[in-house]
């Protein structure tokens, strides 16, 4: 096979892979901060990094690649809903914090498995992993990169010569980006929280400068350090491209200066951000959409597949005629491979793939395969190959509608009114809602 290329964040180029050790891959990837059900964005580092781990597998060998992918289990959006759900009863907040995300992460495991990703080798949550935080707070003090100020102990941003380093950003730019509260216990408005105080409505623990929590970069600090023993440099080190800066940016100055500046990860790879019908997705603007009411309407195999059409590094445009076209792809597809059982796998998918992880040339690829490549290629890259799971989902033929939409084009150009609201309310009498816009007219199912 090809060797693998992957693009290094760190380095702004693509580099040929080579793992420190081949027997023993190592990949962490930022996991959900679970306060509240994870939307169609936060699929995206799942599915993507999913590839890559199938991709290691099946060049390393199933048993010699280690993915760690972390649950942010304590968080001031999370401790701020538990308050709520707390309400009057008299129970400790760290129990509430725990039923909260205990539910919301069951959630996403079962989103993401319907989505065909593997389960990860680890899955630490941070509030496991509290006092290996302490320990590398209390070592980045002892080694002068740290200091303790009212309550808080912050990282000393002037004591790493290289801080800024993954991010490239000049120091206003950074002042910028992270949004620092300039408080005025800081040395330098760029110095973050590895340890905060916490009061008797949040979760705390007991630890050196009193009962406190830790920061959201110490966090994956941590929780690499205690999961991957024996070494202070993992392989792959992913997250979606807001991550960068300040969360990538802070944890390699935090576990660099707790490990003699041996570097945390040699790749660090970013997915770009999804946007919906070409907004960007947010609560306010109506188009956020979660992952799980997604899979009411459209079977995983069909969201995964619309996800790998662009590659992980491009911002990409969720749309739902995307998913139409690749539900019928994958329809034709299944059609053709259901009797094969597949696992040869090509040699030109093999390459895109090895290419920076190029889903959308793999794609282009199965569409020229033979039926045995094309049940293989399908494998490797996770979908279920279950044709029954595309036909069962609803009744919701899109060919048909497809058709429906556009006889009624057809109609309105041709003013035949009448006609057009026929095969709209036939339509809606079937659960599709149409929608009209300037660029065309697109359908959802009601809800
Ligand atoms: P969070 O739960 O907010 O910490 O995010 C979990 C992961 O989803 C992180 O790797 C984020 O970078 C990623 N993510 C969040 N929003 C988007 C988006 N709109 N597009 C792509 N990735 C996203
Ligand atoms: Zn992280």
């Amino acid at each position: 096979m090809t060797a693998l290329r992957l693009y290094n964040t760190l380095t702004r180029t693509k580099e040929d892979f080579v793992p420190i050790d081949p027997q023993n891959v190592r990949m962490y990837v930022c996991g959900p901060t679970v306060y509240d059900y994870a939307h169609i964005g936060n699929a995206r580092p799942a599915i993507v990094f999913d590839v890559l781990f199938r991709l290691l597998r099946h060049v390393y060998g199933p048993d010699h690649v280690t993915y760690v992918r972390n649950i942010t289990d304590i968080d001031d959006k999370i401790n701020a809903r538990a308050l709520e759900r707390r309400g009057t009863r008299n129970v400790p907040i760290l129990d509430v914090v725990r039923e909260l995300t205990e539910e919301t992460y069951g959630v996403y495991r079962d989103d993401v498995t319907a989505l065909g990703c593997l389960q990860p080798s680890a899955m630490p949550r941070a509030t496991e992993n509290i006092a290996p935080m302490i320990a590398m707070t209390k070592t980045l003090i002892d080694n002068g990169h740290a200091y303790e100020a009212s309550g808080h102990v912050l990282f000393d941003v002037s004591s790493k010569a290289d801080y800024g380093k993954l991010s490239r950003r000049s120091t206003d730019d950074m002042i910028a980006g992270a949004r620092v509260d300039v408080a005025p216990y800081k040395k330098n408005p760029m110095d973050f929280v590895l340890w905060k105080p916490s009061d008797a409505n949040t979760p705390g623990w007991d630890s050196p400068w009193g009962r406190g929590r830790p920061g959201w970069h110490l966090e994956c600090s941590a929780m690499i350090q205690s999961t991957f023993t024996g070494t202070d440099t993992i392989d792959i080190h992913g997250g979606g491209i807001d991550l960068v800066f300040p969360h990538h940016e802070n944890e390699i100055a935090q576990s660099e200066g707790a490990h003699h500046e041996h570097p945390l990860a040699k790749v660090w790879m970013h997915n770009g951000f999804l946007n919906v019908e070409g907004e960007k997705m947010s609560k306010s603007l109506g188009n956020f959409v979660t992952i799980n009411e997604l899979l009411a309407d459209w079977p995983g195999d069909v969201l995964r597949f619309n996800m790998l059409r662009s590659h992980y590094r491009q911002p990409m445009d969720w749309t739902v005629a995307g998913m139409r076209e690749s539900w019928n792809t994958l329809e034709k597809w299944y059609d053709i491979v259901e009797p094969i059982p597949g696992t040869d796998v090509g040699e030109d998918l093999l390459a895109a793939l090895a290419d920076d992880l190029n889903t959308p040339l793999a794609i282009a690829e199965l569409h020229k395969s033979r039926p045995e490549e094309l049940a293989g290629g399908l494998a490797l890259l996770g979908f279920s190959v279950k044709p029954e799971a595309l036909k069962s989902k609803k009744a919701v033929d899109t060919a048909a509608i497809e058709r429906a939409i556009e006889a009624r084009l057809a109609a309105r150009k041709a003013k035949d009114f009448k006609e057009s609201d026929r095969i709209r309310d036939e339509l809606l009498a079937q659960g599709i809602v149409l929608k009209d816009s300037p660029q065309g007219t697109t359908w959802e199912v009601k809800k």
